[in-house]
């Protein structure tokens, strides 16, 4: 079997007004997509997406459509679909980062394989290690106080047993919200922050010690992307478990936040990490140095979540019993791109067990969102 063809489709999808996501990075209202079809001689097809936000990765649909059709598209065309860690060493040789964008091509890669073997991509993976539904802890946005109190306590009737509360901005703001988030919550529900790299070690560390009271259990991505040294110093300093992740894109910094001893998890998902696999290799590192995983999200549409999902089932250290993470983009926005869709009730996700990643495209939904 051989890859020939790959099509990129630019979409833009509005969230729900409730659901529109404010971080220390700004403002998040409408979501642009790169579809991605990859086309094979055996009729086989696949899906990706790359889920691009500027301010995340730096990519963009535009930069990402440019990138596959004016050089990955040569590098994977004539290659065996199947074959996952040639071709990410062909588009790693021919363009440096871009994540998101070679993760669309892999993941579509995936799809196809297990299409032609008739199993599911965790089965590929080594087999499902957990249940085909998980559990997820939903994302709060650093809301002023009464829009806090009124999403919190919605999160907590649909049955929400963690909430992450973004901070990273002016810490006596951020402050008011945990403990406002704490109080509707109450004493039995996990809170976890994240500053999305907004402080410095020095207000992260004051700003936990004025949260001693509110059990907070994980602060996820204290410090600024790059800064090994304040992470570990962020660790030593608070009682909450840290978790990373603006700041690790790859296996290199996944050493480095090892090395450093910066954090108890790292929160990884297949787009930031450019890839399926490569996002497997880095939890199997992590497991050997006794580091958990989570997983994170860009707020990725059906496709990219399905491969987000068979990650979690066939991986046992993406430990998302204890770190819940994030699975649920699809359900953040006014429509889906799936015939099938993901399976979302309040905090649980179920992937089915079809072939491949199990999504199939619905061409007249991505028809009617074209950019
Ligand atoms: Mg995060």
């Amino acid at each position: 079997m051989k890859i020939t063809n790959v099509e990129t489709h630019m979409v833009q999808i509005p969230l729900k007004p409730e659901r529109r996501m404010k971080s220390s990075l700004g403002q998040h209202i409408v979501s642009p997509y790169l579809i991605v079809r990859v086309v094979t001689d055996d009729g086989v097809e696949g899906v990706g997406e790359a889920t691009v936000m500027p301010r995340w990765s730096g990519e963009t649909v535009w930069s990402a459509a440019a990138l596959i059709e004016h050089v990955l598209a040569g590098q994977v065309i004539g290659r065996d679909p199947t074959d996952i860690r040639g071709l990410a060493y062909a588009m790693d040789r021919a363009a440096a980062h871009n994540w998101f964008t070679k993760a669309a091509i892999e993941m579509a890669c995936w799809d196809i394989a297990g299409k032609a073997a008739g199993q599911p991509v965790y089965e590929l993976l080594g087999g499902a290690v957990r249940p085909l539904t998980f559990r997820c802890r939903f994302s709060l946005g650093a809301y002023e106080p009464e829009r806090a109190r009124r999403r919190a306590t919605e999160l907590v009737e649909e049955g929400f047993q963690t909430i992450k509360v973004k901070v990273g901005g002016d810490p006596d703001a951020d402050i008011e919200r945990v403990s406002i988030v704490r109080e509707v919550a109450g004493p039995g529900r996990d809170i976890v922050i994240d500053a999305n790299c907004g402080w410095d070690a020095q207000t992260a560390i004051e700003a936990c010690d004025r949260m001693r009271d509110l059990n907070v259990g994980v602060f996820e991505q204290p410090t600024p992307d790059g800064d090994y040294a304040a992470m570990a110093q962020v660790r030593r300093g608070i009682e909450p478990e840290v978790m990373a992740d603006d700041i690790c894109f790859n296996m290199i910094h996944a050493r480095e936040l090892i090395r450093n001893e910066c954090c108890d998890v790292i929160s990884l998902y297949p787009g930031k990490q450019g890839g399926i696999q490569k996002c497997v290799d880095i939890i199997n590192f992590a497991e050997q140095n006794g580091v958990a995983c989570s997983i994170g999200s860009n707020l990725e549409w059906d496709i990219a979540t399905a491969a987000m999902g068979h990650v979690i089932v066939a991986c046992k250290n993406m430990q998302v019993e204890k770190y819940p993470g994030d699975v649920l983009g699809p359900d953040y926005h006014e429509v889906r791109i799936a015939k099938n869709p993901i399976e979302i009730n309040g905090p649980l996700v179920t992937i089915t067990d079809r072939p491949g990643l199990g999504i199939d495209v619905d061409w007249d939904v991505v028809d009617q969102h074209r950019m």
